[in-house]
């Protein structure tokens, strides 16, 4: 199926071989549009490529280019880009587009797709009046769009092992909620868990080799697959996980 063969409306379920017509470039009156006013989740994963892309501290690109909230009655923390309150841009939206292209977050990547509700679909998540891009270009195929854009196995890893250690069940209001809210945010806060993992503490409450350790200091991404291991050990041991 191609895209453009119908009215382009959110409800136009996408497969990952269908094709549609899309060419962003700096020339079209919607350029840098799409980094105003808009609701990007970030991930931790993502949170770790603005760190890296960002050479400041993951304390810092919290602070300085995200909001942060917990979802109630879940005490699941979320996280956003943080748009300017005055111009309503991203933070990190310049005259000649993204600053961080190569580190941009998956939200903004996938961008003008989106996942549909039905697994393993996309839609496309603006119109044509508002993507000038959509208008543009010759068809291409959903799944190698997702691969130009830098998508790659890393994303879904890292997806699937925050999945994991999210709660279904977290009591809202407890202390058990608190402490989720705590550990959970160990994995936005990479320099903070850094930190904890020469603790005598850390060593205790998960088993980890000296390797794993060593691994972790030096690869970010290793750093990330530990966090997520130690909360899910704390998670555990507290009963929010199985
Ligand atoms: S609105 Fe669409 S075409 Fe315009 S800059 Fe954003 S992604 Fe590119
Ligand atoms: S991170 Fe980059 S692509 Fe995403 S909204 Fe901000 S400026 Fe735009």
């Amino acid at each position: 199926m191609n895209a453009d063969e119908k009215p382009q409306t959110e409800e136009t379920l996408l497969s990952p071989e269908s094709t549609f017509s899309f060419s962003c470039h700096d020339t079209l009156p919607c350029f840098t549009q799409c980094c105003k006013d808009v609701n990007i989740y970030l991930t931790p994963y993502d949170i770790l490529r603005l760190r890296r892309a960002l050479g400041i501290r993951s304390g810092e690109v919290l602070a300085r280019y995200t909001r942060s909230f917990l979802a109630i009655p879940s005490h699941i923390p979320f996280v956003q880009l943080l748009m300017d309150p005055e111009t309503l841009r991203c933070g990190l939206v310049t005259e000649d587009g993204c600053s961080v292209y190569e580190n941009r977050p998956w939200a903004c990547r996938i961008y003008p797709l989106d996942l549909a509700r039905e697994p393993g679909k996309y839609r496309t998540i603006v119109g044509r009046e508002r993507c000038l891009g959509l208008k543009e270009g010759t068809p291409r195929r959903v799944d190698l769009y997702l691969q130009s854009q830098g998508i790659d196995a890393t994303y879904a890893e890292m997806d699937e092992a925050l999945q994991a250690v999210l709660p279904r069940n977290a009591q809202p209001g407890s202390m058990r909620g608190e402490a989720l809210a705590s550990i959970l945010s160990l994995a936005y806060d990479l320099d903070r868990f850094a930190q904890m993992i020469h603790d005598e503490d850390f060593r205790s409450s998960v088993e980890v080799d000296d390797e794993t350790v060593r691994e972790a200091v030096e690869n970010d991404e290793a750093l990330l697959r530990l966090a997520l291991r130690y909360i899910r050990s704390e998670l555990t041991e507290l009963g929010l996980l199985p």
